[in-house]
């Protein structure tokens, strides 16, 4: 019986799993947001390199991870499985609690997975920067820690919220070479119309990505990414779920219960697509997918499936997903990754579907889980992890009522090392538990984009 299950270097994926291959029928196309028309490869090209957009649409199952990708994926990959042994005793649990470590990676979460690909095909096409928007900081200094293995510059808009409460990450980014604007900021015209109306605003992802795109449009060297929500980023994060696969395999396990936190769906794309798969396909015994978002914030338990656009300002292509709609401003909850309006087309198409479910909890319920879980298995998670443990122990606690034995399995998505003054506020009693925000989200699904 292991504590850690760990794979050899040779036995890291060779492949990306695709899930499109798998889906039903096809997806609903991203539409131009001026002709409401499918968007096509060329729209895209102006901030995307073509190898991406292939991949964001490739009806291909399994698609090769390039070599030079793989090399610096190695610097922390395979990362390991744990069995929460001491976590199960704690909850005297008859289930067995697995759970993957994503916060090994140098920057310390998931999120590398995606920018060292991302980094490496911008770089192959001739790009020489890329601009990004960050929440709490983990997308902006896995984006510095990936441009910086190829040569390319880097300019991030981080939500002013985080860029004040979590000053360590815009550190980690100049140390690998980024440049970070607080956001809203006057180097764009989106950034400069928000703070015209809102001079006080703490910001949100929408705005952001708002600033990032319009900085790559506007410049020809530059391309845009993003850490989450499209198709080829939770491409990028199957490597999750395949390392997990032939780990549990070791076991001789299959899980019963695989969950994770959604702020834009792309770690928990990552860990259950390649288990998803097989369900789709009928050819595994039936797996329950939970997504775990913060009632904050709550796209998928409470939004609407409709097209709407992924930013404030309507500058990006309409995607068809559970949105609270694009000009919803979260309360500033300490997990900064998950207040997101919307949530990747992939995800939401499943659970609309039925193919996957969602549930959501306050943010004081979600450190107690983060509090029980640093110490059981010692680990300090991020506040957005924190949100899948909670989701883990409740499933486990389900099992102590009725006895079965589950294999839960759930994606550790980060460390919180740098989030310790959410654990203070927590610790002070400081933490809010904001209401549903009712009245705001009523307002912005009025402003959907209409005509889609
Ligand atoms: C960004 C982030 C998330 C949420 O983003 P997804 O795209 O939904 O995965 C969750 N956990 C951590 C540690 C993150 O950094």
């Amino acid at each position: 019986m292991k504590t850690k299950i760990l794979l050899e270097e040779e036995e890291m994926p060779r492949q990306w799993y695709n899930i499109l291959a798998d889906l039903p029928g096809p997806l609903d196309p991203p539409l131009h947001p001026a002709t409401r028309k499918p968007v096509t490869p060329d729209d895209l090209h102006v901030i995307f390199p073509m190898e991406l957009i292939r991949q964001e649409m490739s009806p291909m199952r399994n698609i090769p991870i390039p070599e030079e990708v793989a090399e610096v994926l190695r610097l922390w990959r395979p990362s390991p499985l744990y069995r929460a042994f001491r976590l199960e005793q704690a909850l005297k649990t008859p289930a067995k609690i697995y759970f993957k470590y994503e916060g090994v990676s140098p920057p310390g979460s998931h999120k590398p997975n995606t920018a060292v690909a991302q980094a490496y095909y911008n770089m192959k096409e001739g790009i020489e920067r890329l601009a990004t928007e960050t929440g709490a900081g983990q997308w902006g200094s896995a984006l510095a820690f990936a441009t910086c293995h190829f040569d390319l510059d880097c300019t991030i808009y981080m939500v002013r919220a985080s860029y004040t409460q979590k000053p360590y990450r815009k550190i980690m980014m100049q140390a690998w070479g980024a440049e970070c604007f607080p956001s809203p900021s006057t180097r764009t015209n989106a950034g400069k119309a928000i703070l015209e109306k809102h001079p006080d605003t703490s910001g949100s992802l929408g705005i952001a990505i708002s600033e990032a795109v319009e900085d790559a449009a506007t410049h020809k060297n530059t391309n845009y990414s993003l850490g989450s929500v499209l198709n080829h980023v939770c491409l990028h994060q199957t490597v999750i779920g395949l390392e997990a696969k032939e780990q549990l395999a070791k076991e001789e396990v299959y899980p019963d219960v695989i969950i994770g936190s959604v702020g834009g769906g792309s770690n928990f794309a990552g860990i259950s697509f390649p288990f998803a798969g097989e369900k789709l396909k009928g050819k595994q015994k039936d797996v329950d997918l939970v997504a775990v978002e913060p009632s904050a914030c709550p796209t998928l338990t409470k939004g609407v499936y409709a097209y709407d656009y992924g930013d404030v300002a309507g500058l990006t292509p309409l995607l068809k997903m559970y949105t609270l709609g694009h000009d919803f401003i979260p309360p500033a909850i300490h997990a900064g990754g998950l207040r997101y309006h919307g949530a990747s087309p992939l995800i939401s198409r499943l659970v609309h579907d039925g193919v996957m479910r969602a549930v959501s909890y306050h943010q004081n319920e979600v450190f107690e889980a983060a509090q029980l879980f640093a110490r059981t298995e010692g680990i300090i998670v991020a506040p957005e992890s924190a949100h899948a443990v909670k989701g883990a122990i409740d499933e486990a606690l389900k099992c102590r009522e009725s006895g079965e034995e589950k294999v839960i399995l759930f994606n550790n998505s980060g460390h919180g090392d740098f989030d310790l003054s959410a654990y203070e506020s927590f610790f002070q009693g400081k933490l809010e538990d904001y209401e549903y925000p009712a009245d705001l989200i009523r307002e912005s699904l009025a402003h959907l984009p209409a005509g889609a």
